[in-house]
């Protein structure tokens, strides 16, 4: 990373020793997991380069979108509408993080088992490492787990925060609950920017998300080829990256790359030797630099065909229907698509395992790995049914509960190892 960011970092107070141990550190685990890979596609190099100026070229688009007058808002789960956002010209980022960084000052706010997503987001803004948490003028979170819910109020003291309220069952009252939240939230966006939303701005929005979402579908149809032409790991970078860049030029980007692919599958050119073993990966989000099970994994004898993950298929899986022509339709409409997300904070949930069973069915799934992080309650307790579904339907299947730091990756490696040779 460029000394000429150094002092974009000092303004926006981090910590420079720290700052500059964390990209080293992340400068050398990308370069072990990702360079390291053999017949990567051209398109790649846009991510990796996207993802060497994550905290420079980035955030210097960040604060020039900030002297033009824009805002820049920070989420923490899909459930918010990105669409929004854009309709009031503000900018959208993820802030989930996933390393271990900060995570004493974090156990200061929050009980210790917390899940790493969790505490990682709190740390590295009590660390004063992220950049992204620096630049925003709003940060948004959502009444979903309860170790977010309550995260939220500590993390309050800390950073402009709004919390949107997320229902926990589908019934029509939740849709209602939903709806008025979607429209509190616009009346919040309105306040912040100065700029109405209206179906103009709005359906814009709509279409530029969807077509967002559009791109990472044709790059899942692409991957479910035999063989697979692209990495799990790549995968995972992409709908990381996803999260952060602008999204009218990471859509182009990942459209270049499908065509790419296209050739590549029109070639019958794997990624992997014929007969790799394809997996699944099912449960919680992975965000950036959270890469460690999908390497574990891919230097295990396997590859990675498919996230069942907010970070993957849950995020991009349905559009919002674009035919509206008022504000009140288009509201209606975000509402429908938003309601569908099955994330495991609902109940029942019984949708997620069906679209887990699909999914594999689809990606012609040897297996499926399921990913909770650990004192993840929701994950945890929907492992155990989604485990059953699987074994019922005859596919084999890891529950694997983990966190960020380093310690069981051999034991991980033996595990993984030895579920890639019986499927074998
Ligand atoms: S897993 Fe649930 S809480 Fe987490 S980002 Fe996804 S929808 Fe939000
Ligand atoms: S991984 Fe689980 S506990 Fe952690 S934030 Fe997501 S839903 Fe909550």
């Amino acid at each position: 990373m460029s000394e000429a960011y150094r002092e974009m970092w000092e303004k926006l107070n981090l910590d420079i020793p720290a700052h500059d141990g964390l990209l080293a550190v992340l400068g050398k685990f990308y370069g072990d997991i990702y360079m390291s890979q053999q017949n990567r596609l051209k398109g790649m190099e846009y991510l990796d380069f996207v993802l060497s100026e994550v905290h420079g070229l980035r955030i210097k688009e960040l604060q020039d979108a900030k002297a033009q007058g824009r805002k820049v808002v920070g989420t923490f789960c899909v459930f918010v509408p990105e669409e929004l956002t854009l309709a009031v010209d503000a900018v959208q980022v993820g802030l989930c993080a996933g390393a271990e960084a900060g995570f004493d000052a974090a156990e200061k706010l929050v009980p210790r088992n917390t899940c790493a997503l969790i505490k990682s987001f709190i740390g590295f803004k009590l660390a004063r490492l992220c950049p992204f948490t620096e630049s925003c003028d709003l940060i948004v979170g959502e009444t979903t787990c309860d170790g977010k819910k309550k995260a939220y109020e500590a993390f309050a003291a800390h950073a402009p925060m709004y919390v949107m309220e997320v229902p926990q069952q589908k019934n029509p009252a939740d849709r209602a609950l939903f709806r008025a939240e979607v429209v509190r939230y616009m009346e919040k966006l309105e306040e912040l920017t100065g700029r109405k939303i209206t179906a103009g701005n709005l359906a814009a929005a709509i279409k530029t998300v969807n077509a967002k979402r559009r791109a990472l579908q044709r790059l899942n149809r692409l991957r479910a080829a035999q063989p697979t032409p692209i990495s799990g790991r790549d995968v995972l970078l992409i709908n990381q990256v996803s999260f952060y860049d602008d999204p009218v030029r990471f859509t182009a980007s990942i459209e270049k790359l499908c065509d790419e692919l296209e050739a590549r599958v029109a070639k019958a050119e794997g990624v992997a030797p014929e007969g790799t073993p394809r997996l699944m990966l099912a449960g919680c989000p992975m965000a950036v630099p959270n890469w460690k099970l999908p390497y574990v994994i891919e230097s295990s004898g396997a590859v990675i065909v498919g996230e069942e993950s907010c970070i993957g298929t849950r995020n991009i899986r349905d559009l919002v229907a674009d035919d509206g022509t008022t504000l009140d339709a288009m509201i209606d409409a975000l509402v429908d698509r938003y309601m569908k997300i099955d994330c495991a904070t609902f109940t029942p949930n019984a949708e997620r395992q069906a679209n887990i069973l699909d999914m594999a069915k689809e990606l012609s799934a040897d297996g499926v790995i399921q990913y909770t992080l650990m004192f993840c309650q929701p994950y945890a307790n929907e492992a155990i049914r989604v485990g059953q579904a699987l074994a019922d339907s005859g596919l084999p299947a890891l529950a694997i509960e983990t966190d960020y730091s380093m310690e069981d990756v051999a034991q991980l490696k033996t595990r993984v190892e030895a579920f890639v040779e019986m499927l074998k």
